[in-house]
């Protein structure tokens, strides 16, 4: 995958010890962060209208859409007017992730052995997903849970208490700006639009 290594911020996808998962900001009608979880060769998303949190008392709506393709993990740039999505992305996070083991030991479905994958496709199913992020901002185990009677795809993400978490945090206004290049929103539209 093609990452800017000059950024100081590079992220070597081919080493990641584990499934990828990537927030990217996007300014699109609304500001709002997709949120991608690797499954095989698809990224599972959620659109979070106001992004992640650290604090675990912020239950953050996450709307299911559709899935994207793989390679558009470290998309960062201008979508043109027209075009589905048009705005500006920016990488805001980009790491690796795995299903909670201390939740999937606790679970019948470690005990004959499942592979991860397929717990973690399961959980989907069941509209709960816990799972452990390694990000450069978002760190730590959370959860992923449908909610019930709202509609399909209407989902909560919710910081666990551990050692990540950091109550009365605000990550998205601290930390506005991309893994990849370091650069603003303003500044991926002003250099990409010339
Ligand atoms: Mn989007």
């Amino acid at each position: 995958m093609n990452v800017n290594k000059a950024s100081g911020h590079a992220v070597d996808l081919a080493q990641l010890p584990g499934p990828l998962f990537v927030v990217q900001k996007h300014a699109a009608t609304t500001l709002h962060y997709d949120f991608r979880l690797q499954f095989g060769d698809v990224l599972k998303s959620w659109a979070i209208p106001k992004g992640p949190s650290l604090d675990p008392a912020d239950k953050r709506l996450a709307v299911r859409v559709e899935d994207h393709a793989l390679e558009y993990a470290t998309f960062e740039g201008v979508i043109p007017e027209g075009e589905y999505g048009a705005g500006t992305v920016l990488v805001w996070d980009i790491g690796w992730w795995e299903p909670d083991s201390s939740e999937e030991l606790q679970g019948a479905k470690a005990a004959n052995g499942r592979a991860s994958a397929e717990s973690a496709n399961q959980a989907l199913d069941t509209g709960q997903l816990k799972f452990v992020l390694h990000g450069q901002k978002l760190k730590g185990s959370w959860t992923l849970v449908k909610m019930r009677g709202r509609g399909e795809n209407n989902w909560l993400l919710i910081k666990h208490r551990d050692d990540a978490a950091r109550v009365g945090s605000d990550i998205v206004e601290e930390e506005p700006r991309s893994v990849l290049t370091g650069r603003t929103l303003e500044e991926i539209a002003a250099e990409e639009t010339r």
